[in-house]
């Protein structure tokens, strides 16, 4: 049985705030652009992965922890990564925190442990300053729907900071979506090699 790769991009056109305050970079639309990279590195390599939402409208985290469930239910491997941005304020102004991190639940399983690991390993090795938890745990514990509520294997990935000049600046250049895009395929392929 192969794995089947879920990826959630979090926010839609509609959801209010969640863009740099020069209004350059939405999260929106720059976590589906993302999303769609993501999943377009797997296909090539051969691995099923697909999008949860293809809309551009807010879908509300019930239904799309339903999405992630219902293949769950048909399918016994299955992993899902949702892509956010980060902020520090609330959009107004530009703020100083940088950074890539990763997010599991409270309740997260070793499985979705172990995938942060892997994202953290490879965001490293993309060049990525990760913001970490702890000495000893890097990825983030938070009480996330998109994680708490899906029974697969889960992990939320916050893609620098909306926020931060210098990190849209760089979110923005092809070096910055291209090595935010491998990463994730880097991650999710080590994981599946490891299983
Ligand atoms: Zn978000």
């Amino acid at each position: 049985m192969t794995m089947k790769i879920l990826i959630d991009n979090g926010h839609g056109i509609d959801t209010k705030g969640k863009r740099s305050p020069d209004g350059r970079l939405l999260e929106w639309e720059y976590t589906r652009r993302l999303a769609a990279a993501v999943e377009a590195r797997l296909l090539t390599q051969g691995i099923d992965a697909r999008r949860i939402v293809e809309e551009d409208a807010d879908v509300p985290l019930r239904e799309r922890c339903r999405r992630v469930n219902e293949v769950c239910r048909s399918h016994p491997w299955v992993l899902l990564v949702s892509l956010h941005c980060n902020a520090a304020g609330n959009g107004s102004g530009w703020a100083n925190a940088r950074g890539w991190g990763a997010y599991v639940s409270l309740n997260a399983s070793d499985n979705s442990k172990r995938l942060a690991k892997k994202l953290i390993e490879a965001a490293e090795l993309f060049g990525q300053k990760v913001r970490r938890y702890a000495p000893g745990q890097p990825w983030w514990p938070q009480d996330l729907a998109m994680c708490r509520d899906t029974v697969c294997p889960a992990v939320l990935t916050e893609n620098l900071f909306q926020d931060n000049r210098q990190d849209v600046d760089y979110m923005l250049s092809e070096e910055g979506f291209t090595a935010l895009a491998d990463l994730h395929a880097k991650g999710i392929t080590d994981y599946i090699r490891d299983l």
